[in-house]
């Protein structure tokens, strides 16, 4: 019985066993996912064993963890109690304990309480031991299964034996899922299309991806061909990779495009594994629309980098050189520009076209920037084989290699010869501009439309004070508050506002400045032209005043006062006219007409015509006439007129004031006065008639007279002579008288006849020694002079050139008269003195005589007139007015100084010409 019952349990517990993996088996094929498989395993446990507490437990794929991954369903309260323990590390609880040791570990009551981490849990269920079964697959650890129970631990043991041969089968099952699990993972997880495909095409099995990717949904791909999905132009490709493959082929490849839902073209590069046995292709298809995509932008690239070569060949300049400057490479273009052939530049450099514009410094620093790598740009002044010049803008551009090094440069070369002399002629234009406003006589700036300043002339600094420096740039309101809401910022904003030029003067009150400005708007802003016309203000303001006090003299003086406006052409009179010329001042409107007919007509011409001449000609500032002005009664009345020309700035003649003065009563005074002098002009020549006439008289007589005389003396001698004896003392006496008289009438013929001469050139001018002439004398009077124990004295006389008869004349007159007006008793003293001045000779001869009464000293000039009778002093009172006329005659004057009793002194002069 006990057999049977055996064997009958045995076979009862037998067909358990194989329930149970039958059912486990089924656990892990009906379920896709571990999980749901492990849940299933713990029910087919439990459904087996009614234990307490059945978990499965795995590590993790790093074999860091060992992680819960399944339990049953029945004892959930636990997991409610424990629900952070669900992760051990290696050695810790028992699922971590029986992954170290790799074998199975039977817990009773007292090691659960001392050793299970959830004892809270196992408490709960009244554990009274739990079994730890490693699960394994060819030896490696893939899993631990926890079965617990409350009941005593010999039922687990019971159970053990069976549990021992789940082991290794549990342990296949999880590993088999996990690596459906894997390939499925990877399967969705790879981004390309990933699929398996009937010989006809028709998609078997697609993964996610691939659906995305063609943005289907599975069932929308599956069973349908590849083909309904291609392109038109790539259908077929499949089809015809698959024909063409022959046993032996392993994988086979195409690239097509596919149609995605949303019409997109999808590149897809294909590769397909043929398994010809089953009939099935497993392929897998890349997106390489990015990659086509780039492909087609690099070739677009290329070819636009193509034409760009080519374009910049067509206009450009281009040259290589290698690291040291030697020319490697050059295009057409550089060729035509410098007139040297390809052959003539390669293998030299650039110095061939250098054309010494730059200085070396220019090129050392070109060198400079590129042999470091960098960017060389700039302007170049070149010479072409010709000699020519052209400009060309540079870009130098290193090629470096790995290490940072230029191997080799690119000159990129725009001919700007044009431009650079255009930009000349700019800078000309321009510096001709500035050099006009820099030298106008104007001040002169500019302010943009923000009011900032933007030009400033040197006129506008003198004339404002202000330097260029402290004002261009800035706001022109800012620099100069003080203008802030005066005249000037009014006019300037309506300048701004309108766009309309304003001219305006104005006074600007910082400087005491009168300024004529001109404002011009324009595109940028305002040109602003200005002058400093405070010279005119104040003259007009002093013009003003002027012509109030004008008013006052024209009312105070007699003088006809006159003013003519004659741009205007108006005229105005003063009262003078009244006074002087009786005309109604107020009631009479004078027009230069008016003036004109008033003048006497045959003074018109004459007055007129020098009235113009003196307004055209810009350098008369005034005009003098005299004429005859016809006054209310018709009379005429002789005027000086004078008038003063003002002239505006460009010399054109704007305004003459003047006035007239009547000078008809001196104009009569002078009439007589010609009438005299006429007379007197007569009289002279009636004198000089007479002189003349009494010259040759005298020059007659003294030859006649002479002849009688000598006549009557020889006669008076004869008598004495032969018939005194005869004759008394008184007949005697009488013929003294007689010869006396005769020899005395002989004298006065003498000196008559010398008078006469006295103002006549008779020689020539000769050298004249006067010394010569005073010893002459001296000789001649030795008698006289020795009776008289006189003494001459004087220097060494000067030598004239002169008419020698006239000074001998004054000389021996001037002597003879000292000699004879001698003092008695005290010695005779004669004193010659010369004085030489610029023009003349002053000669003076001084004697200590009698001297003369002052009242005499016209009288003794005068011819016959003499001081004393004959008995004192014997003479014809003819010796002065011979020296007096002689002296005349040579341009000189005679004059002396004398007191009676003291001597006399006899000046004068002989002119040196
Ligand atoms: P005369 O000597 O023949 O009288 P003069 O014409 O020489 O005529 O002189 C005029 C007069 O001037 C003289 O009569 C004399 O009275 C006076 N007189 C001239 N010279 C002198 C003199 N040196 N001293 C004083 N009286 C003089």
């Amino acid at each position: 019985m006990y057999c049977v019952s055996r064997d009958a349990k045995d076979k009862i517990e037998e067909e358990a066993e194989k329930e149970l993996l039958r059912q486990i088996s089924l656990s892990f094929n009906d379920e896709e996912e571990l999980i749901p498989a492990a849940y299933r395993l713990c029910e087919n446990l439990y459904t087996f064993g009614k234990f307490d507490l059945i978990e499965l437990w795995c590590p993790n794929m790093e074999q860091t963890q060992i992680k819960l991954i399944g339990h049953s369903t029945q004892n959930q309260y636990f997991y409610e109690l424990e629900p952070s323990e669900t992760y051990f590390q290696k050695n810790e609880g028992l699922p971590g304990k029986v992954w170290e040791k790799g074998k199975q570990l039977l817990w009773d009551e007292k090691q659960i309480k001392k050793y299970f981490i959830r004892k809270k849990g196992a408490l709960h269920l009244g554990l009274q031991a739990i079994l730890g079964i490693p699960l394994t697959f060819k030896d490696e650890l893939v899993g631990v299964l926890l079965i617990g129970t409350k009941r005593e631990p010999d039922y687990l043991e019971q159970h053990s034996l069976v549990l021992s041969r789940l082991e290794k089968f549990i342990g296949s099952e999880i590993n088999r899922k996990r690596l459906e699990n894997d390939l499925r993972n990877v399967f969705d997880a790879t981004p390309e299309i990933l699929c398996v495909t009937d010989f006809e095409g028709r998609f078997l099995k697609i993964n996610n991806a691939g659906c995305a990717l063609l943005g289907y949904a599975q069932e929308e791909v599956l069973f349908h061909s590849i083909d309904e999905f291609t392109l038109i132009e790539d259908k077929g490709k499949f089809e015809q990779k698959i024909k063409g493959i022959t046993k032996g082929d392993s994988v086979f490849t195409f690239e097509n495009r596919f149609l995605a839902k949303d019409e997109q073209v999808i590149w897809l590069s294909w590769n397909c594994n043929p398994a010809l046995e089953d009939g099935l292709v497993y392929a897998s298809a890349k997106n390489i629309t990015d990659r086509i995509k780039s492909e087609i932008s690099l070739q677009a690239s290329l070819k636009s980098l193509e034409d760009y070569k080519f374009a910049l060949d067509q206009t450009a300049i281009i040259t290589i050189t290698d690291t040291k400057g030697v020319i490697t490479s050059v295009n057409d273009q550089f060729c035509k520009l410098s007139k040297y052939s390809r052959e003539e530049l390669i293998g030299k450099t650039h110095s061939i076209i250098n054309s010494k514009h730059h200085p070396k410094s220019f090129f050392a620093e070109l060198w400079g920037t590129i042999a470091k790598g960098k960017v060389f740009r700039g302007e170049i002044k070149n010479q072409a084989k010709d000699g020519s010049f052209y400009w060309v803008d540079s870009t130098i551009v290193p090629f470096l290699d790995e290490n940072n090094k230029p191997f080799q440069y690119v000159a990129i070369r725009i001919d700007i010869t044009a431009k650079k002399l255009a930009n000349e002629k700019i800078i000309e234009i321009l510096e001709e501009k500035n050099n006009i406003l820099e030298s106008i006589g104007d001040g002169f700036f500019a302010v943009n439309k923000d009011w900032t300043v933007t030009y400033w002339n040197k006129k506008a600094e003198t004339i404002l004070g202000r330097n260029k420096e402290d004002v261009l740039g800035k706001n022109i309101w800012e620099t100069h508050p003080d203008v802030i809401d005066s005249e000037f910022y009014r006019q300037y904003h309506k300048a701004m506002l309108t766009g309309e030029t304003i001219n305006f003067e104005e006074n600007y009150a910082t400087l005491d400045l009168w300024v004529e400005v001109t404002v011009y708007p324009s595109e940028n802003g305002l040109s602003i032209y200005f002058k400093d016309i405070s010279y005119r203000k104040k003259t007009d303001i002093l013009l003003l005043k002027a012509n109030e006090r004008f008013e006052k003299v024209t009312q105070a003086t007699n003088d006809a006062i006159w003013d003519w406006n004659i741009s205007e052409n108006t005229l105005f009179w003063g009262e003078g006219f009244k006074t002087l010329f009786g005309y109604d001042v107020e009631n009479i409107t004078p027009t230069l007409d008016s003036w004109i007919k008033n003048i006497y007509p045959s003074d018109i011409e004459r007055v007129e015509k020098s009235v113009y001449e003196a307004i055209k000609n810009k350098n008369v500032s005034n005009w003098l006439e005299e004429y005859r002005y016809k006054k209310s009664d018709n009379s005429f009345a002789y005027v000086i007129d004078k008038g003063v020309i003002i002239r505006d700035s460009q010399g054109v003649a704007v305004r003459m004031v003047g006035a007239m003065v009547d000078f008809t009563k001196l104009k009569e005074q002078e009439t007589k006065l010609v009438e005299l002098n006429e007379s007197l002009k007569n009289y002279a020549k009636e004198l000089e008639r007479s002189n003349e006439e009494l010259e040759q008289f005298a020059f007659v007589t003294s030859h006649d007279l002479q002849e009688p005389l000598r006549m009557i003396s020889s006669f008076m001698d004869q008598l004495k002579r032969k018939y005194a004896d005869q004759l008394d003392d008184k007949a005697l006496q009488y013929i003294h008288y007689a010869t006396e008289g005769a020899k005395r009438m002989k004298q006065i013929i003498l000196d008559l006849l010398l008078y006469s001469r006295a103002n006549k050139a008779f020689e020539e001018k000769e050298e004249v020694d006067l010394n010569e002439i005073l010893s002459d004398f001296k000789q001649l009077r030795r008698k006289l002079i020795a009776e008289k124990s006189a003494t001459i004295i004087s220097r060494e006389l000067p030598h004239l050139r002169t008419f020698s008869a006239p000074v001998t004349q004054i000389f021996h007159s001037l002597l003879d008269n000292a000699l004879k007006y001698s003092k008695e008793n005290i010695p005779l003293h004669i004193e010659i003195s010369t004085i030489e001045n610029g023009t003349e000779w002053e000669f003076a001869i001084k004697d200590n005589g009698i001297g003369i009464d002052n009242q005499f000293f016209d009288k003794i000039f005068i011819i016959f007139q003499r001081l004393h009778n004959r008995e004192l002093y014997s003479g014809t009172g003819i010796g002065l007015s011979i020296a007096k006329r002689s002296v005349e005659f040579m341009g000189g004057r005679i004059w002396l100084n004398s007191e009676v009793g003291q001597g006399s002194i006899f000046h004068f002069t002989i002119p040196k010409n």
